[in-house]
């Protein structure tokens, strides 16, 4: 519980809108839709919080397949480089 708390706060002081990822719109604190929708598949490792140089925040899975089409964020059209993956 406390570690999760911990989360959270790093989180929030990073940047407030890292909360929700914009691709799936899950909570980047859980899982992402594909991952949600097939818990079976024990894809739950990786499937976890990234940040590009912009600081803006996707699940891995989510960034990943978006960046297969174009190498840009999602969010500010910027040029895509990893910052920070995981927690
Ligand atoms: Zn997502
Ligand atoms: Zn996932
Ligand atoms: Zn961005």
């Amino acid at each position: 519980m406390e570690i999760k708390r911990w989360n959270a706060v790093a989180l929030w002081a990073w940047d407030m809108e890292s909360d929700i990822c914009a691709i799936c719109r899950n909570n980047n604190m859980e899982l992402c839709i594909e991952c949600q929708a097939d818990q079976d598949s024990k894809m739950d490792d990786s499937c976890t919080v990234t940040w590009g140089i912009c600081n803006h925040a996707f699940h891995y899975h989510c960034i990943y397949r978006w960046l297969k089409n174009r190498n840009t964020c999602p969010l500010d059209n910027r040029e895509w480089e990893y910052q920070k993956y995981g927690h």
